[in-house]
């Protein structure tokens, strides 16, 4: 349905009819009206900028532009009545040309139309061309019209009276007018033509594009196409020209610098091609056919070079022309008459009603389909307002690329700046500035990935040497070598090496060889790395097999590591000769010397042996030599690697030298030796040794074993000492109980910690048997058991056999049993009964051990006891003195004997008579007679030895009472003077500890102790007893007379009883 008319006045319609041509349609009506339609009217246009001139109906033209921005000035559109129907309209800024046939008439546009102002405009002189015109194109001073096959370019006669009016110039005459094609292009037809301000552009039938000049009025350019071009259409300033030819294909030219780019999917039925008009967006244009738009973008910088791209296609609706397209709308004349607008699909984005908010998946997509828009049409501050929308790196590094690829440099970094892409910025701020556009965009296809095309670029542009340099950056060597060929041949070496290193690396030897003998330059200057080339020569000379070559160079060169690293290739190829060779020369000695036992070369080996340090050499070699049964070499290679378990074997199976092995075994405690040996001595029937080695091998079964075999138990318990386990003591035990050997198995029964049975055994051994009772005192200690504890007091006190054991077990029992006031109790009695058996020694010594041990036990010493171990001991003095002759002090000590003479009870007598004796001797007459006076009472007197009788009878009879005072020294408490021997002092009632060499009280300023008892004494005295005696009366130990000291710190000895427990 195209249109529907209704007849207001009419009630009924009587015929209708067509024209042929089917523009007109006549009808009458019932009242016999005749009503004829304007159905479709010629379409016929002509543009100039944004301004429209077109037909409106048969004899009018109307003039309008839709685009201006409203305003004062704002033109109206402008009606012109005409007096033909035309066939053709031109357009210029001032004028307007309506032609038909041969014949065009001229119009000034002038102030009137901006005014709105109809019907007024000035009709200037019509005019008569040669042929009927096709089409007539407009500038500001000339109008150019197309008849036949030429072209008349002619000034506007506004514009000759203008000139005529004002000043005349000569050559105006010449510039009026000009026929096309003239002597400069001869034989050619022109098919088309267009002018710009400055140009008029014609094609022709034989692939001609001619620019004329007009201000110098001649040709400015000739493009020559392979095909006649058929339609042209230059942009308003005519620097960029789509026009297509015979062949239907279409291009875009630039006269500027010839470049002819060929428009991508161009339809075959394009009717006309219209530039965008608005200012800011050149480079796009438009292309129709009778069903759709073509957008397209041409861009004349570009990363990958000029080019052309198709946007997109847009519907046209039917029936209607695009004549003009500004900023996304295309202009359509329609069949009516009309102009009516539509916007291109390409350019939808810019009619869409807003962007904020839109968050879903739909909507996001949408706007990335804006953003895609903007890119196309390298529209980058729209497509930056997207990017913030859409807020996502993605779409950043979309529009920062595209912008990048375009060369829009200083936009690109604004977008890699947004997204903190420093590494980009830099590098783009580093090319910014350059004018050259080859080397920038060499630069961007290089920051793209696109090395072949930026090496391309590089190479076309200002700094060809560019292209070298990102190769080698790339390590691209293959290629930078066939740059440096024509670019830069002093680099061949350098590159070469390089090359050659990667080669070597991918393992192509001889492509590596031949470019490492490339690199060497023999110049000084390039010492170091002609010898790293060097080196790789001869690397890659025993790769390749020239090992005679490569051996030779790595010999001679200093490298040591060179000589490694050959002699290593070498050792991959098996030539086990050379790689030794290098690896002995670089002084890698453990290497060489592994080759050459890989190549059984011990020759060379031992040679090498001092430099060696690797254990596994050594043993290597070692092992050879066994094979060679030279042991004495192997067991020193052995001890080299340190291995000792085959130095023990060597020693013991071959060497014949059971001692070595067993020296190495006690040294180096290696259990695998200790078996060897035990093994060794076990086949030697010497069955001690061999459970010896064992034991040390920690073979304790096998050892258990062989003793029990060879009833060597004793042995094997003797040599498992405190290490065993009580798993060892109990098959040890259990051995002995077997045996019925009771001591034995009791006591490894108490080793391995089974008291009772331990106990069992150790009471069934013989009661004599001390060794036994001894052992069994110690289970009780160990065991704390009171069962046990009882049974052993039992068999101690008779009960068991009814022999009661020594009073001493009993003593040792408590003490074990750490119950030491039983013990101290325990030990008096034994002392007592000592004693009155007259044992003085025995009872001393019980005594004294029991007064070590309770005061090593800080346990307070019993009054009792501490005092009959003085009485005791200065008996024991008596006799050290009187066999040493000072009878002084032996007196002395008889005296106090004598004076506790009830706790002797079996020597009264003689005791008396050797004090009496011992008195006169030493001059204490008076002292001899009182006890030579006691002797005489009747229950004495007749046991008295004869041959002392008639002298104390004398004694008595005749008395002396002379007798000097005993010498006083000072109490070590109070000072205060008292005699020698007493131990209590008057002044302060102290008790005074005794010397054990004299019996005398101690003085402070002169005291020791006994080194091992620590019993003090007399330093002065002690001293004086050592130039005869050479053990300490109390303890009985030998005592170095070195070792005696005199002490200053004397308060422990005369405070003993502090820090002592009740
Ligand atoms: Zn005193
Ligand atoms: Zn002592």
């Amino acid at each position: 349905m195209f249109a529907i008319i209704n007849l207001d006045d009419e009630r009924s319609l009587d015929r209708m009819e067509w024209t042929d041509d089917g523009q007109l349609l006549a009808i009458t009506s019932t009242k016999g009206n005749l009503y004829v339609y304007l159905t479709s009217l010629p379409m016929l246009a002509a543009t100039q900028q944004t301004r429209i001139a077109h037909l409106t109906s048969l004899l009018e033209v109307t003039i309008e532009d839709n685009i201006q921005q409203p305003g004062p000035d704002t033109e109206q559109p402008a009606t012109i009545s005409v007096d033909v129907e035309p066939s053709y309209l031109g357009l210029g800024p001032y004028h307007l040309a309506v032609g038909m046939n041969n014949r065009a008439w001229f119009y000034l546009l002038g102030d009137n139309v901006h005014h709105g102002y109809s019907g007024g405009l000035e009709q200037l002189k019509d005019r008569e061309y040669l042929g009927t015109v096709h089409s007539i194109k407009l500038n500001a001073d000339y109008a150019a019209a197309h008849f036949e096959d030429k072209i008349q370019l002619h000034m506007h006669l506004s514009v000759i009276k203008n000139q005529i009016e004002g000043e005349t110039s000569g050559t105006t005459d010449e510039r009026e007018s000009k026929l096309f094609p003239d002597k400069d292009v001869n034989q050619t037809h022109i098919t088309c033509h267009d002018m710009t301000q400055e140009f008029l552009i014609f094609g022709t039938d034989n692939g001609g594009l001619y620019y004329f000049y007009i201000e110098d009025w001649q040709y400015v350019n000739e493009f020559r196409h392979s095909y006649g071009v058929r339609k042209l259409f230059p942009d308003p300033s005519g620097t960029r020209l789509v026009f297509i030819d015979e062949k239907k294909d279409g291009y875009v030219y630039n006269p500027v610098n010839d470049l002819l780019v060929e428009v991508p999917d161009f339809s075959p039925y394009i009717k006309g091609v219209l530039w965008e008009m608005w200012a800011l967006d050149r480079g796009v244009f438009i292309a129709y056919d009778e069903e759709k738009i073509y957008t397209y973008m041409y861009s004349k910088e570009h990363v990958m070079g000029t080019r052309c791209d198709l946007v997109g296609t847009t519907k046209l609706p039917y029936g209607q022309i695009p004549i003009m397209l500004h900023n996304g709308e295309v202009t359509l004349q329609t069949q009516s008459g009309k102009l009516v607008t539509i916007a291109l699909d390409t350019h939808s984005y810019l009619f869409i009603d807003t962007i904020e908010g839109k968050t879903t998946k739909e909507e996001r997509a949408s706007l990335n389909s804006c953003l895609d828009q903007c890119i196309a049409l390298k529209r980058w501050k729209d497509g930056w307002i997207f990017c913030q929308q859409l807020n996502a790196k993605e779409y950043w590094l979309k529009l920062g690329y595209a912008s990048f690829k375009c060369l829009d440099i200083d936009f690109a970094i604004r977008v890699f700046r947004e997204q903190g892409d420093v590494g980009m910025v830099a590098s783009l701020m580093q090319i910014r500035h350059l004018e050259d556009r080859n080397l920038l965009s060499g630069y961007l296809a290089m920051y793209l990935g696109e090395f072949n095309l930026a090496q391309d670029l590089f190479l076309a542009s200002s700094k060809p040497l560019s292209a070298l340099e990102m190769r080698r950056d790339l390590l691209h060597w293959d290629s930078a070598l066939q740059l440096a060929k024509a670019l830069a041949p002093e680099q061949i070496p350098y590159i070469s090496k390089e090359y050659a290193q990667q080669l070597e690396f991918t393992g192509d030897y001889m492509t590596a060889l031949a470019h490492y003998e490339k690199g060497i330059t023999r110049q000084e200057i390039d010492k170091d790395h002609d010898e790293v080339c060097a080196a790789g020569v001869a690397r890659m000379s025993i790769r390749m097999g020239d090992i005679r070559r490569g051996v030779g160079m790595a010999s001679k060169m200093p490298s040591r590591v060179l000589k490694k690293e050959c002699a290593s290739i070498l050792e991959s190829m098996k030539q086990w000769q050379e790689a030794a060779l290098l690896y002995e020369q670089g002084g890698f000695y453990d290497k060489a010397a592994s080759v050459y036992i890989r190549s059984k070369n011990w020759t060379k080996v031992g040679e090498l042996l001092h430099h060696i340090t690797s254990p596994k050499i050594h043993i290597q070699y070692a092992k050879a030599k066994e094979a060679d049964g030279r042991y004495k070499e192997a067991a020193e290679a052995y001890k080299q690697a340190k291995d000792w378990d085959n130095v023990i074997r060597i020693n013991l199976e071959f060497l014949q030298n059971p001692e070595e092995a067993v020296k190495i075994v006690r040294e180096v405690q290696s259990v695998e030796g200790a078996k060897m040996v035990a093994r060794f001595f076990q086949k030697l029937n010497d069955y001690g040794s061999a459970i010896q080695f064992l034991v040390m091998s920690k073979c304790n079964d096998e050892a258990f074993q062989l003793a029990q075999q060879h009833n060597q138990m004793e042995i094997y318990a003797d040599i498992i000492g405190p290490d065993a386990t009580p798993e060892d003591y109990q098959s040890i035990a259990l051995f002995f109980e077997n045996e019925k050997n009771h001591f034995l198995s009791g006591k490894f029964f108490l080793l391995s910690g089974q008291f009772n049975r331990a106990m069992k055994h150790f009471l069934r051994c013989d009661g004599e048997n001390s060794q036994a009772i001894e052992l069994a005192i110690e289970t009780v200690g160990r065991a704390n058991d009171d069962q046990l504890t009882h049974e052993l007091v039992n068999f101690l006190m008779g009960d068991t056999d009814g022999v009661p054991k020594d009073a001493k077990y009993l003593f040792r029992l408590y003490m074990a049993l750490k119950q030491w006031r039983e013990a101290g109790r325990t030990a008096i009695i034994i002392a007592r009964e000592e004693q009155s058996a007259g044992n003085y020694r025995n009872a001393h010594d019980v005594l004294f051990s029991m007064y070590q041990e309770l005061k090593q036990q800080k346990i307070k010493i019993p009054t009792e006891m501490a005092n009959n171990l003085m009485i005791l001991h200065s008996y024991i003095l008596v006799k050290i003195h009187v066999k040493r002759g000072d009878h002084l002090k032996g007196a002395r000590m008889l005296i106090r004997v004598a004076n506790n003479i009830s706790k002797f009870p079996s020597h009264i007598v003689p005791i008396l008579t050797s004090t009496v004796i011992e008195c006169h001797r030493a001059g204490l007459k008076n002292s001899s007679f009182s006890y030579a006076a006691m002797l005489m009472r009747p229950e004495y007197r007749n046991q008295i030895d004869l041959k002392y009788k008639k002298k104390i009878e004398s004694i008595v009879r005749k008395p002396d009472k002379t007798e000097e005072e005993e010498p006083c020294t000072p109490c070590p408490y109070c000072g205060f003077q008292l005699a020698e021997t007493e131990l209590l002092c008057p002044e302060c009632k102290g008790n005074i500890p005794y010397c054990i060499i004299t019996g005398r009280h101690l003085v402070k300023e002169d005291m020791s102790a006994c080194p091992s008892c620590d019993f003090p004494a007399i330093f002065s005295e002690y001293i004086r007893l050592m130039e005869t005696e050479e053990n300490c009366p109390m303890c009985s130990e030998k005592v170095i007379k070195q070792n005696l000291q005199k002490v200053s710190d004397t308060h422990k000895y005369l405070n003993p009883e502090e820090g002592i427990t009740e």
